[in-house]
């Protein structure tokens, strides 16, 4: 078959078998679940949404297909959609409220929070259990005004992906991992001259000399020159 000879039929794609009465019902249909779904999420009890925990992500894609197929699909009925959303709603308090009771189980559902920096490193990185996207995390420390790890004591990750970060006071400041991209990428393996150089894998801060040399942590070699300005706020 030739891909000249394949005819797209951009009526068929565009408009399909519809109507103006089914227009004018679209409408409606939309009017109406787009209410329930506000009244949905109001009766969960959340205030914003601005970050989601697993669990809440669970129930927004449960909701999404049986409130947008109502909309314009003519033989879905809107009351089959009440049923689950009256199921999630259940479904929803009752996990709520297990979760408030036991904690094993809210940490099953909800995940824990993790420690991520502790006295100026990385500690995660030691467990392999984790997955844990440090340019996402560098981003984060960015956004805070942070300019290398020496400033931070600890940092938390918490269940609904913020972070939590705990500082250093200026006279507790050591050198740390910088994590502006311009600094953070001059790494390398080679220590040009001696000093203060941290580690990009862990961000433990090393005096060395110069040549090659491993972390004492974690064994990688690449390395950056430490920095140790106070943060300023
Ligand atoms: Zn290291």
């Amino acid at each position: 078959m030739n891909w000249i000879s394949v005819q797209l039929d951009f009526r068929k794609i565009f408009i399909g078998d519809l109507s103006f009465d089914f227009a004018a019902e679209i409408m409606i249909r939309t009017l109406l679940m787009f209410s329930m779904v506000l009244l949905v999420l109001r009766l969960t009890g959340k205030k914003g949404v601005r970050q989601l925990s697993i669990f809440e992500v669970a129930i927004i894609i449960a909701m999404g297909s049986a409130a947008g197929d109502p909309m314009f699909t003519q033989d879905a009925s809107i009351f089959v959609s009440l049923i689950v959303f009256a199921a999630i709603i259940i479904l929803y308090r009752l996990i709520t409220f297990w979760a408030s009771k036991s904690e094993q189980f809210e940490k099953v559902i909800e995940g824990e929070p993790l420690y991520v920096i502790e006295e100026g490193r990385f500690t995660l990185l030691d467990d392999h259990s984790h997955t844990f996207a440090k340019d996402e995390f560098f981003a984060e420390m960015r956004q805070a005004s942070i300019e290398h790890l020496g400033q931070i004591k600890t940092a938390i990750l918490e269940t609904n992906g913020n972070i939590s970060f705990y500082y250093y006071t200026d006279d507790e400041v050591r050198y740390g991992l910088p994590v502006q991209p311009k600094v953070y990428g001059k790494k390398s393996v080679q220590i040009p001259l001696p000093g203060m150089y941290a580690c990009t894998y862990c961000g433990r801060t090393e005096k060395l000399e110069k040549g090659p040399a491993h972390c004492p942590s974690c064994k990688k070699n690449e390395w950056v020159t430490a920095i140790n300005p106070v943060r300023i706020t």
